[in-house]
């Protein structure tokens, strides 16, 4: 390709659109344009880019005997109203309406669509298992679109979905996609970690999310620096505190405050000048309709999942003002443990708390010296608050680490839940009708290569990996009005061609400057300067994208070098 024909339009100036590095560099390399908010058009540079990470997870999908297949984008309403999901999904879905009143919607995922279709075709036990695949544009109304390719209305899946006999099957597909992501990730030169996330409230089902970490990642991720342990902020894991034998001689006797206004922590360890850490947090909520009491230090925060879980019920929120007035006695943020006859729920760190302050059960009040034990018994104690940094690991002796982290994959194991309420059924060896055991595997493309650019890139551009760079050579003669350097360039750069190295030959009537501030923008990885001074002496320059790196070769060595670096 000769850059005078490229059209990749670059840009000096940082676009206001762009918030973030990946979408801003890929903004002015001229590999995208924005249509509409969270939309987009690929440049010829951009989907070069996008084209090779789907190429990778072809290959690494086909491994895993995944089958490539296309489903529809435009879905119809039916199937979803089969899975409750067409009411679920809300605002994010796009909707729309054919000529005869027909409901439909652009697909923002494939479950039921697939589910659907396997659901009149499988019939026996020797169809499975079933690894079928696809790419292709997902669309969700996002009310905030932004981060260029991170957040988008019209985005790019790959997604994966698997069909089992049994849970022995799920597992082998489970860790199939499992690992094959881990090599999709490596070889798009990209840094993702493995975090245990959680799969929703209820069900024990397990699923793991692929994060790059980067800055400006939106979810928080918790690992452990010592061993493989990582885990999304809402999953990690809070080791249960052993409980010491507390010395009630160094119990105090209760006493009321009158705190007045005081209702939020901050203004009690104020008023009373004691620190987050002695305070109980007391949150009343309504589970299945009944109200419960959960208790956190009052510097952690509760995590509702875990609650949830531990309650095992199927809906729970917070009660509203009037529900807690009934049954503390005061307005909200005076609740305490003692004397409200509710199940309490604990969380482990409350368990060693000596002369803790909590609220009074009544307005302006709370209570110094509450101990568990003496002043009150919780029904249960279990892990129900959030993990922060610094909590020590789960798995190991080390401490947790928090870092932001940018979701580029998912696998999920879905269990019976799309193939029971779509009838997706199979007869195994005895005649018997089983559901199928599903599971699905999803990678976003474009997401994938925004993450790339934020772990590869310095002050002068994007730093592309070998593997998923657009192109990966720059020729640059200094003066392409020079025959000399015209006609070496152009040698090198047919050679090139030849042995199949992606070349791009800089072909401008442009000032050095400006070629080299484009190649360093794009991030071509290799450039071959041709410039006077080195081919008075024989010679061209190579100089390396990442490292900037340099030597001069004699010109009838540098295609032989350049194959290998590539190849490399
Ligand atoms: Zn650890």
């Amino acid at each position: 390709m000769r850059m005078s024909q490229l059209y990749s339009p670059t840009l000096r100036e940082v676009p206001a659109e762009a918030e973030i590095v990946s979408h801003q560099l890929m903004l002015r390399a001229g590999m995208l344009r924005r249509s509409a908010a969270g939309i987009y058009t690929y440049l010829p540079l951009g989907l070069r880019v996008i084209r090779k990470v789907e190429e990778i997870i072809r290959e690494e999908m086909n491994a895993i005997d995944g089958q490539e297949v296309l489903l529809p984008i435009i879905q119809p309403a039916e199937l979803w109203h089969e899975t409750g999901r067409w009411a679920d999904y809300g605002d994010e879905m796009f909707r729309l309406v054919d000529r005869n009143n027909r409901e439909f919607c652009l697909g923002p995922t494939h479950e039921e669509i697939i589910t659907a279709l396997i659901r009149s075709e499988v019939r026996s036990y020797r169809q499975l298992p079933l690894r079928l695949y696809q790419i292709q544009n997902r669309y969700r109304d996002e009310i905030r679109p932004r981060f260029g390719l991170m957040r988008g209305r019209e985005f790019i899946m790959k997604d994966m979905y698997s069909f089992d006999r049994d849970e022995e099957g799920l597992d082998q597909s489970y860790w199939a996609a499992y690992h094959a992501y881990e090599r999709i990730f490596k070889r798009c030169g990209v840094l993702a970690r493995p975090v245990e996330a959680d799969s929703g409230a209820i069900g024990g089902d397990i699923t793991h999310e692929f994060m790059v970490l980067a800055d400006s990642g939106e979810d928080l991720v918790l690992y452990c620096p010592d061993c493989d342990y990582a885990a999304n902020v809402e999953k990690a894991e809070c080791r249960p505190i052993e409980s010491q034998a507390k010395d009630s001689a160094l119990f105090k006797p209760v006493e009321e405050i009158h705190t007045p206004g005081s209702s939020t922590i901050e203004q009690i360890t104020e008023f009373l000048k004691v620190k987050p850490e002695d305070c109980i947090k007391t949150l009343i909520y309504t589970a299945d309709d009944k109200p419960i009491a959960a208790l956190v230090r009052g510097d952690h925060t509760l995590n509702e999942i875990k609650l949830q879980k531990v309650l095992g019920c199927e809906t729970l929120e917070l009660a509203d003002d009037e529900t807690i007035h009934k049954l503390t006695g005061a307005p909200v943020g005076f609740a305490g443990p003692i004397g409200l006859d509710i199940p309490l729920y604990a969380d482990y760190s409350i368990t060693n708390m000596i002369n803790a302050v909590v609220g009074g059960n009544k307005q302006d009040t709370h209570l110094v010296n509450a101990n568990l034990g003496r002043d009150f018994t919780v029904t249960q104690t279990a892990d129900l608050r959030e993990g922060e940094p610094g909590d020590p690991c789960p798995r190991c002796e080390g401490h947790l680490v928090g870092a932001r982290g940018i979701e580029v994959g998912q696998v999920f194991k879905l269990g019976t839940k799309y193939s029971s309420a779509l009838n997706a059924s199979f007869l195994d060896e005895s005649g018997k009708e089983c559901p199928i055991i599903m599971g699905c595997y999803g990678i976003g493309v474009g997401r994938t290569v925004a993450a790339v650019i934020e772990q590869n890139h310095d002050k002068d551009g994007i730093c592309w990996p070998m593997s998923i760079a657009p192109y990966h050579v720059i020729i640059v003669p200094v003066s392409i009005k020079d025959q000399e350097q015209a006609s070496v360039a152009n040698a090198i750069y047919n050679k090139l061609e030849d042995a199949g190295v992606e070349v791009v030959l800089d072909d401008r009537n442009e000032r050095p400057g400006v070629k080299f501030k484009d190649a360093d923008l794009i991030g071509f990885p290799i450039r071959v300067t041709i410039g006077p001074k080195s081919l008075k002496q024989g010679k061209v320059e190579i100089t390396m994208r990442r490292t900037k790196e340099q030597i001069a070769l004699p010109v009838d060595d540098v295609v032989d070098h350049v194959v290998k670096l590539v190849k490399s």
